[in-house]
């Protein structure tokens, strides 16, 4: 039986195709002089496109439904991944769904605001509300549902990013499939690289980890904030994770590297572009232009620099977030 039975949450709705694939990476380890990289595609959950959000909204969409929702309201980027995700989930629940998006991404061309995830929420049928950079995105989402909720809907309010105690217990629970696959293939990880943004995957993970006694150091690359401030927030996130999980204790090392954010949330940068072009054309592996490209440029850096050595072996845990790339083909198109 699952170590992860919650008192406190109402199980979980199935969403996602589970376990996901861990994978090697041969052509890539090659590549980069030997490490032993393997992947972890939770880019393949399978719903709406699938991604580490669907890993989440199985259990915030039980949540949801055992609150008696008709709706969800959520927020982001306009091309956040999670808003899709959310989307494609409300739809094969039967839920209302609104999107409160703020535009932050400055400089992005015109299907950055049209295409990519943006194209698959509409499809998806939910309502997009947006709003300029610099919105309080959380008071616009308290807003919504006060006025909903007025009206006589029944609004259940999903945090940015899925990322809170609830949302980060799939998490905890992925670290128990990740442990289950590695006894399979009997043997572990020396090293965990992932991308970290609103917190709740690395927060999920590092309790998963100390629960399921996993050694493996995992290292969170920034996407956003600087590494104290997303300390502060995986702490934050952990800790109502844990008040979920009475039986669970504290959690594996908070590692946080933000080298790799570059200009800001959602920029692209050249060690980006290195690592999602090297990977497409070595691996057939799509990364993103947010998360996991910059997320594997930080292994890349990693394996480079020696802090990952060559007799090692690295999971990358790959988040999805390959639909945003069509937000980007003016940045892609270029170079290809
Ligand atoms: C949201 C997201 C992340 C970051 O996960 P958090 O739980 O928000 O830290 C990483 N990769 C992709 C593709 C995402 O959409």
């Amino acid at each position: 039986m699952s170590r992860l039975a919650s008192t406190v949450v109402p199980g979980k709705t199935p969403l996602a195709f589970l376990p996901t694939p861990l994978e090697p990476l041969p052509r890539l380890s090659a590549h980069l002089g030997g490490a032993e990289i393997w992947v972890k595609r939770d880019d393949c959950t399978g719903l709406g496109g699938g991604g580490n959000k669907t890993r989440k909204l199985e259990y915030l969409m039980a949540t949801a439904i055992a609150a008696g929702a008709d709706t969800v309201i959520t927020a982001g980027a306009l091309q956040s991944n999670h808003a899709r995700q959310t989307a494609a989930a409300a739809a094969r629940l039967g839920l209302r769904c609104i999107l409160v998006l703020a535009a932050a991404v400055p400089g992005r061309g015109d299907c950055y605001d049209t295409n990519g995830n943006m194209l698959l929420d509409r499809l998806f049928g939910a309502e997009m509300r947006l709003f300029p950079a610099g919105t309080d995105l959380d008071a616009e989402m308290a807003k919504t549902g006060a006025d909903l909720s007025a009206s006589g809907a029944r609004p259940y309010l999903i945090p940015i990013g899925g990322s809170n105690g609830i949302g980060a217990l799939a998490y905890a629970a992925a670290m128990e499939e990740l442990d289950r696959q590695c006894r399979e293939h009997a043997f572990a990880f020396d090293h965990i690289v992932t991308a970290t943004g609103s917190g709740g995957t690395q927060a999920g993970m590092i309790v998963g980890a100390k629960l399921a006694g996993m050694a493996a150091p995992i290292h969170g690359i920034s996407v956003s904030a600087s590494s104290a401030d997303m300390q502060a927030k995986l702490e934050a996130i952990a800790e109502q994770t844990l008040e979920l999980l009475p039986h669970a204790r504290g959690t594996s090392p908070i590692l946080v590297d933000d080298a790799f954010v570059g200009a800001g949330y959602g920029q692209p940068t050249d060690a980006m572009w290195e690592a999602l072009s090297t990977c497409a054309r070595l691996e057939g592996l799509l990364l993103d232009p947010v998360y996991t490209g910059k997320a594997m440029a930080g292994l890349f850096a990693y394996i480079r620099s020696g802090r990952i050595g060559p007799q090692q072996r690295v999971l990358f845990w790959h988040t999805g977030g390959a639909q945003g790339l069509f937000g980007y083909e003016d940045y892609l198109t270029p170079k290809a």
